[in-house]
């Protein structure tokens, strides 16, 4: 009789090792294939693994192996060019596999919930329940009501939107379905159900034509391109019309875009281009949802996944094209857990599938410029706004000296009335939610601080509460000084909510819309809130960068940015990247063809070299000159770093650690790397713990990794390795 196989086992834990196990009994090893999921205990538990191979002996020796408890999938759950990205990302980021492979997995299957689709009920109107008169039903005013729901919202509901519907809804509808007005089906997709598309696309310029023919001339091989455009020059535009190639060969595309609550725009466009089903992957779905979605990509039947970050990992049948929109944007970067960049996740995929991939954005991150400058990527460039918008002016207003009401100074106010009394738009930007960042006792300087950050509390009024916006602690605003009882306490500084009230004062009659955090937790209030920006007249929008990203106001002409310094001075190497982003992306929201945009950033320092040249020669010179300062700082992009964060609940132990793994790392040191610290994070108390970091910089990338290799076990083997939570962050976004 054959000796029983060896099954290696990828478990989600902190070790940086797999697992082997014994077949459960009775099971023929030979028909398991790799990528199915088992059920194994582990330690004192049972947990879901992922089978990674077959062995004919174990690599561990001396103990008894256990055996599998149960094989869960018939087929694997990831497919072989998954299982081989996760393999790649693992080693790259140096994170355990398992827990790679259980963040590739929706929630459900990491639970060990079948491989199996199962729709969304969703109701919609008859032919005949379209023409229903609802005033005529006022013996049956719930069933009005649901009439009426359903004519605003022809595509259909699902269970989920009638939830605010008070009393017995379900009965009302069996009584319209009963009438034969309502029908009501499964919808296995989370999209539109079948509706002609309705949009006639534009002719292309010349530019878009190059871009398009471009990339679907290196369809099925790999080859990554930048698309360098301008904020309204029609990059959405490109990728719609290259998916439309990739369709029509049968093949599937997959676009990430950085948070997609942000983006009901973009959704919109795609389900009116295409009568396909489109899997939308984000934040926002239930467990359910996202699972029926990830299986109709993985399976074939969503020709597009639209989705955010996560969605990197999303298994697809026929890949054949990769798009990242606004590739420069921080939260394609997983800061926390499994920390890994889902755009270089993306660009190596593409690579491995051997498909292109589109990098899109107006402001392109400093790294994939330099990637242009060494020719590892390829650049398209989309010079001219699309149809015949102009670009927006954009000034510097000095406010030294000037006297502000609330961050607004004389000049930025006279130009809103200006500019509302011409019938338009105007778009206010501060990135600071809240009423005030601040709560000061004027009688003896007290100051609400957080218990458990180093950082203030912010006060805001909407809710009542004083609120941490690192931890998420609140508590009600003080009435009296905890410390003298004084009852002068005042709110100093300003948050979107003060100044959607000054500006309430200030223009009684226009109505001011807030969009920030703050305003759209509620679902559907971002849209809602944008439904109304695009019906409105004239209009305020006071928002922090939720209002940079991805939305177009036709009908706003003057954007104003009311505070810039905050950008200029930050702790962080790439603070003025992402303060030039940021001003650009704002600008980028006004102006069409025949209402110009003016652009107005108020500022301390006018002097800025950075923003000067930002603002007067455009983000590609700056981008030159910030890329010069990194060359000569040795910064990335031209060189390598590797954070190791350590956390724990008192002072000194993350930086004994941290100094332990230093002496560690000292010994297997090579030339052309260099250590730097352990010091305490920038902020070093947060969430009641305290952190450190050690920072390796390395010229060469491959150092950096043979060094990783040999250091990591070191450090699992460390004594104070058990008593810090640490994490290794490769390629950090952010140094706090
Ligand atoms: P971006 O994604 O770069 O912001 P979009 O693709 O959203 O740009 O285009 C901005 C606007 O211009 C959209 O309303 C779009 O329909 C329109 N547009 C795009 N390409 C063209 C074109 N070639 N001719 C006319 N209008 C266009
Ligand atoms: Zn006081
Ligand atoms: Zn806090």
């Amino acid at each position: 009789m054959p000796k029983s196989p060896i099954l290696r086992v990828a478990i989600p834990s902190p070790l940086h090792r797999n697992f082997d196990y014994l077949p459960p009994p009775g099971c023929d090893a030979t028909q398991l294939m790799p990528g199915v999921r088992l059920r194994v205990p582990f330690g004192r538990t049972k947990t879901i693994g992922v089978l990674l191979e077959m062995d004919s002996q174990s690599t561990v020796e001396g103990t008894r192996l256990k055996a599998v408890l149960e094989v869960l999938d018939e087929q694997p759950a990831l497919p072989p060019d998954i299982m081989q990205l996760a393999r790649w990302a693992s080693g790259y980021y140096h994170h355990p596999l398992g827990e790679v492979l259980s963040a590739t997995l929706p929630a459900l299957l990491r639970l060990g919930h079948a491989l199996q689709i199962r729709g969304t009920r969703c109701w919609l109107l008859t032919e005949t329940g379209k023409a229903v008169e609802t005033s005529n039903l006022t013996r049956a005013p719930r069933q009005a009501a649901l009439l009426r729901l359903l004519q605003a919202n022809p595509d259909g509901m699902i269970a989920e939107q009638f939830a605010e519907h008070p009393g017995d809804w379900q009965g009302a509808m069996r009584a319209l379905i009963e009438k034969g007005w309502v029908e009501s089906k499964e919808s296995p997709c989370l999209t539109v159900p079948d509706r002609k598309p309705n949009e006639s696309p534009p002719s292309l310029n010349a530019a878009q034509n190059e871009a398009v023919t471009a990339v679907c001339g290196s369809l099925r091989r790999y080859q990554a391109f930048l698309l360098d455009g301008v904020t309204g020059s029609g990059k959405t535009e490109v990728y719609l019309r290259i998916i439309e190639q990739v369709l029509a060969q049968g093949l599937q595309a997959l676009v990430l875009v950085p948070e997609i609550g942000l983006t009901p725009q973009l959704v919109t466009r795609f389900q009116r281009r295409f009568n396909v089903p489109l899997a939308v992957l984000h934040s926002g779905l239930s467990d359910r949802e996202r699972l029926t979605a990830w299986l109709m990509a993985r399976d074939g039947q969503a020709p597009i996944v639209i989705g955010t970050r996560s969605a990197v990992f999303t298994p697809l049948a026929r890949p054949g094209v990769f798009i990242i929109d606004e590739e420069h944007d921080l939260s394609l970067k997983q800061q926390e857990g499994f920390r890994y960049s889902a755009r270089d996740v993306a660009v190596m995929r593409a690579h491995q599938a051997q498909i292109p991939i589109v990098l899109g954005s107006a402001t392109p991150s400093l790294e994939s410029l330099h990637n242009i400058t060494t020719g590892r990527y390829h650049l398209l460039t989309l010079p001219e706004r699309a149809g015949s918008a102009l670009h927006p002016a954009i000034e510097v207003l000095d406010v030294r000296h000037q006297p502000m009401q609330d961050s607004l100074s004389q000049p930025l106010l006279s130009l809103i009335k200006r500019h509302l009394a011409g019938n338009n738009q105007v778009l206010l930007f501060l990135n600071r939610r809240g009423y005030a960042p601040t709560l000061l006792c004027h009688d003896c300087g007290w100051v609400a601080e957080c218990r458990r950050c180093d950082a203030r509390l912010t006060l805001h009024h909407g809710s009542r509460l004083l609120q941490c916006h690192h931890c998420g602690t609140q508590r009600p605003i003080d009435k009296h000084c905890p410390k003298c009882s004084s009852a002068d306490l005042r709110s100093l500084g300003h948050g979107t909510e003060r100044i959607e009230q000054a500006l309430q004062r200030h223009f009684p009659n226009t109505p001011v819309l807030r969009i920030d955090r703050d305003s759209t937790r509620r679902k559907g209030a971002l849209q809602a809130l944008l439904d109304n920006v695009h019906t409105g007249e004239s209009q305020i929008l006071i928002g922090t960068q939720m209002l940079a990203k991805g939305h177009h106001f036709p009908d706003v002409t003057l954007v104003g940015i009311l505070d810039a310094d905050q950008g200029l001075f930050g702790a962080d190497f790439r603070a003025s990247e992402r303060m030039a982003q940021l001003i650009i992306q704002v600008a980028g929201r006004a102006g069409r063809a025949d209402k110009p945009g003016q652009v107005i950033i108020q500022t301390h320092h006018p002097d800025h070299p950075l923003l000067h040249l930002l603002i007067t020669q455009g983000y590609h010179s700056f981008a030159a000159a910030a890329l010069e300062e990194r060359r000569e700082t040795h910064l990335p992009p031209f060189s390598n770093l590797v954070l190791l964060r350590a956390e724990a609940g008192n002072r000194e132990l993350p930086q004994q650690f941290l100094s332990e793994a230093r002496a560690a790392a000292e010994i297997q040191m090579m030339a052309g790397i260099e250590l730097l610290g352990p010091v305490p994070a920038p902020m070093e108390k947060r969430a009641g713990r305290y952190r450190a970091h050690l920072l390796l910089q390395a010229t060469r990338r491959s150092d950096l990794h043979r060094l990783l290799d040999a250091w990591i076990p070191c450090l699992e083997k460390l004594p104070l390795a058990r008593k810090v939570r640490w994490a290794l962050d490769v390629d950090p976004m952010e140094m706090f």
